[in-house]
């Protein structure tokens, strides 16, 4: 089994299940007290979120690539960038180091395109649902045509990402919003939208949605110990 690198704390909070569902993942495969050979690298959220807001992306890649190549001395064998939205830097992360780089977008798109859907809505952040760099890889990679919400409702989906999930927040008023932007997504011919924000998962389950939901935590966190166990 190789030893899988995850940079994280973006935020913690989304975190903790990557760790929990990597090591689920090696105990179904292998059983009994098998466990998943993590180094984890996590970043004070705090000063990349200042960074981010500030769109200073190069100082972003900076500090990323440099977590990449701290994991990799130390022995990481695979790397795994535990947010949808710093894979706006992914290139200089994956230029930083050479051993394999995970993108999120890839097990999210091939799980959908095996589900047999074409055309997907994108809840994230303003900068995953509103800047090319996750759609284009979506639609260029994977030929899946994307919807996003419309200005008001991102507005409000960014905001509850940064001002409750990342804080651990679960509101109740929230879910029910985020519920209603996925019917309005299907209502646009949204076959299943895309959770492209590592803490939405954390406020609305599969359930009670209008149409099925891909959450990226998930299949981002299930192919990393995959990998892990049978390689690329
Ligand atoms: N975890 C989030 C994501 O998946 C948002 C926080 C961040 O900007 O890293 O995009």
């Amino acid at each position: 089994m190789k030893t899988i690198g995850l940079i994280g704390g973006m935020s913690w909070e989304s975190t903790v299940p990557y760790y929990r569902l990597i090591n689920e993942t090696v105990r179904e495969r292998l059983g009994g007290l098998h466990s998943a050979k993590i180094l984890l690298y996590s970043v004070d959220f705090h000063d990349i979120e200042q960074l981010m807001q500030r769109e200073e992306w190069a100082e972003v890649s900076i500090a990323l690539a440099k977590a990449a190549a701290l994991l990799e001395s130390a022995g990481a064998e695979l790397l795994v960038l535990c947010t949808n939205t710093m894979h706006k830097v992914a290139g200089a992360i994956e230029a930083a180091v050479s051993i394999p780089f995970l993108h999120i977008i890839d097990p999210t798109a091939e799980a959908i395109k095996r589900a047999g859907f074409a055309t997907v809505g994108l809840l994230g952040t303003r900068f995953t649902m509103e800047q090319p760099f996750y759609r284009d890889r979506l639609q260029a990679r994977h030929g899946l045509r994307v919807l996003t919400p419309d200005a008001g409702e991102r507005a409000r989906v960014h905001r509850v990402i940064f001002e409750e999930l990342c804080l651990g927040k679960v509101v109740e008023a929230s879910r029910r919003d985020y519920a209603e932007v996925i019917e309005r997504l299907a209502a646009r011919g949204a076959e299943a939208v895309i959770l492209g924000c590592t803490e939405i998962a954390l406020l609305i389950g599969r359930k009670a949605c209008a149409v099925p939901l891909f959450d990226t935590t998930s299949l981002h966190a299930r192919r990393a110990a995959e990998w892990a166990l049978s390689g690329p």
